[in-house]
């Protein structure tokens, strides 16, 4: 379905190129029926044939083209009710009786809204007959995507039959929603009347839910009416129209608040670059896997084929390399999908939501962790599909799976400080001890908080280096554990950038975090240390750019991992360098509550640090680990 997701971003930005400008200005933006019927289209909910047409002579057109009788309707973003502004002309049969109508739609919306700006006229083919019913969505605060059916008409005003179910929405669930209404059994032949196609209802309806999952930037969505056909003869959407939450609304709980300036796509982890090597390294060139990602994409698979020639990371301190794979051959075994997940136990513990974050975060703690933050779990953060599997190894879900999170509603997002001396040998092999030391941590603590949720009755499933299925880092922005630098890793006041992240997410009801505001922003603006001693030119120096609807510095990912695989092991610079990244000393503790104001003497830190500690040099690695082979 992502595929879809990305069908809609661009076909919103087709149909609309001052979407997001106008989308920023406004709190809700209403898409009429002729927006609507894109993204109604895409999900494959049936629609009348129609067409927007930008003048006359292209409305008959159209017109002629399908054939008449048609229906006429003044398209505008400022009209929502088309028929209140007599803006709805039905029944017309031929050029004359079009072009009087197509002046009298006109000649309406001016006098009822005069200031409204016509997009256009649709041209509709009459639908034929049938009953007519009602399918919507609204989004609650505390439920989330609500779907809505009822009988049109005025069943739905005068008897107020309608039921509403929270999605997603399997068949049983829609089955059972449709029974609960009078209007079933008069679809369902009452008193010897005519059947009609339930079938078509309920697969309009599994659609809907779907795109409700997918769109948490949809607030509400209506297909009003659905005329549905006798048994078998199918259903259409005769009109719709939606309502778009703002970008500030769907991040008022986000510190990219500010940052957000458009739609956000999900992240497909098959993109990555460690995913991608991981097709060569363990599907093979002759894989579908392999061919079906790279058919098109040349340049990366002539990239990926290139490093794949290159010792492996580590592989150069052969006789130390064990003691980084036993690390991460644990976390391996703590990633696959029964550790990482489970079903929670059939009685629930209740506590209030403050009382439950309290126990969450102090568990968290007494399991092994640095820092803990709580947060609301953006969807926009998820992935989209697995891509990171190791060549669809034995317990993980196999690579290109669909990831759906939307159950889940809060994130708890965890930080596990890396080792400072070994960091500071970077860019050298104990670099990935301190890496994989970190990461061995921030997964056996995320397994067992997310095994502590479900034994209190709640869905919980922990995300770490085997097994994200979330970016971490913009999830931990949202938990309030630190910003976002130009590094492009996650700052913490506490430990700066040496810091690795796990995560668990859940739908156990808990307070939320704020997201904090350390002064990082600031700071990265007028310190470029990292991107000064960044060996391979991945750290930008520049300004934010926008990539993906949020303004950031943006790492080039792919020059960073080249210079991995030219040194032979992780790198971590970055890392090192930061002023951020100091030891928890008083001295180091008040210099970094200095270094949160925000102000001209940050440029001045920035300058000290520098100056006191001169350009960077590896440490040298401790005595028991071998030195590292050079090419
Ligand atoms: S890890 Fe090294 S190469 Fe990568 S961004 Fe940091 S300093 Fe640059
Ligand atoms: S080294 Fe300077 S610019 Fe880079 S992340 Fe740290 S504070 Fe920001």
């Amino acid at each position: 379905m992502d595929s879809i997701h990305s069908a809609i971003l661009f076909a919103s930005l087709l149909i609309d190129p001052q979407a997001e400008s106008r989308v920023l200005k406004s709190c809700l933006k209403v898409w009429g029926e002729h927006l609507t019927r894109r993204i109604l289209s895409v999900y494959g909910i049936p629609l009348v044939e129609g067409k927007l047409a930008s003048n006359k002579n292209g409305a008959l057109r159209i017109a002629e083209e399908i054939g008449y009788p048609v229906v006429l309707k003044g398209a505008s973003k400022d009209v929502l009710h088309k028929s209140d502004a007599n803006a709805v002309i039905v029944g017309i049969e031929n050029d004359e009786e079009f072009s009087t109508a197509y002046r009298g739609i006109i000649a309406n919306i001016k006098s009822r809204h005069p200031n409204a700006q016509l997009d256009g006229m649709l041209v509709e083919k009459m639908a034929g007959k049938g009953e007519e019913v009602i399918i919507g969505m609204k989004r609650d605060v505390s439920f989330g995507p609500m779907i809505m059916f009822g009988m049109g008409g005025v069943f739905v005003e005068l008897f107020k039959d309608v039921a509403f179910r929270i999605a997603p929405l399997s068949s049983g669930d829609i089955e059972e929603m449709l029974r609960s209404t009078k209007a079933f059994q008069l679809l369902n032949g009452w008193r010897g009347s005519p059947k009609y196609d339930i079938h078509a209802i309920e697969d309009v309806i599994l659609r809907l839910s779907k795109l409700a999952v997918d769109h948490p930037e949809i607030q509400e969505i209506e297909i009003n009416p659905l005329r549905v056909f006798p048994e078998g003869q199918g259903a259409l959407a005769l009109d719709c129209r939606l309502i778009l939450k703002c970008l500030q609304e769907l991040h008022k709980f986000t510190k990219h608040k500010d940052d957000v300036r458009g739609l956000i796509e999900r992240f497909d982890e098959r993109d990555m670059v460690f995913a991608r090597q991981d097709l060569i390294r363990y599907f093979g060139k002759d894989s579908q896997q392999y061919l079906q990602y790279f058919k098109n994409r040349p340049d990366e698979e002539k990239f990926h084929t290139k490093l794949s020639n290159k010792d492996p990371l580590g592989g150069r301190n052969p006789r130390d390399a064990y003691m980084f794979r036993a690390q991460f051959g644990m976390i391996e075994l703590l990633g696959t999908e029964g550790v990482v997940d489970g079903i929670p136990a059939g009685k629930r513990q209740s506590f209030p939501p403050e009382r439950a974050a309290l126990k969450i975060k102090e568990t968290a703690r007494l399991y092994g962790a640095d820092l803990v933050g709580i947060g609301r779990l953006n969807q926009e953060w998820t992935y989209s599909h697995v891509g990171s599997t190791g060549g669809d190894r034995k317990g993980y879900q196999p690579w290109g799976t669909v990831i759906d999170l939307s159950g889940h509603k809060s994130a708890i997002a965890m930080g596990f400080r890396m080792d400072l001396g070994l960091l500071r040998c970077a860019p050298y092999f104990p670099t990935m001890l301190a890496t994989a030391q970190a990461y061995a941590q921030s997964a056996w603590t995320a397994v067992r908080l997310a095994e502590y949720i479900r034994q209190m009755g709640y869905s919980a499933r922990a995300h770490h280096f085997s097994n994200y299925q979330l970016l971490a880092v913009p999830v931990a922005v949202d938990c309030g554990i630190g910003e976002l630098s130009r590094a492009g890793y996650l700052i913490t006041k506490e430990f700066g950038l040496g810091i690795r992240l796990s995560v668990v997410t859940t739908d156990m009801p808990l307070c939320h975090d704020d997201p904090v505001d350390i002064g990082v922003q600031s700071f990265c603006e007028q310190c470029y240390l990292c991107a000064q001693d960044c060996p391979s030119g991945a750290i930008p120096a520049g300004e934010k750019v926008l990539h993906n609807g949020v303004m950031k510095w943006k790492l080039d990912e792919k020059k960073c991992y080249s210079y991995w695989h030219v040194n032979g092991t992780d790198c971590g610079i970055c890392m090192a360098v930061c002023p951020w990244t100091k030891p928890q000393t008083l001295f180091h503790r008040s210099m970094a509550e200095i270094a949160s104001l925000k102000g001209p003497h940050q440029r001045m830190m920035a300058w000290a640090e520098r100056v006191l500690y001169g350009k960077y040099k590896p440490a040298l690695p401790p005595d028991y680990l071998e030195p590292q082979k050079r090419r």
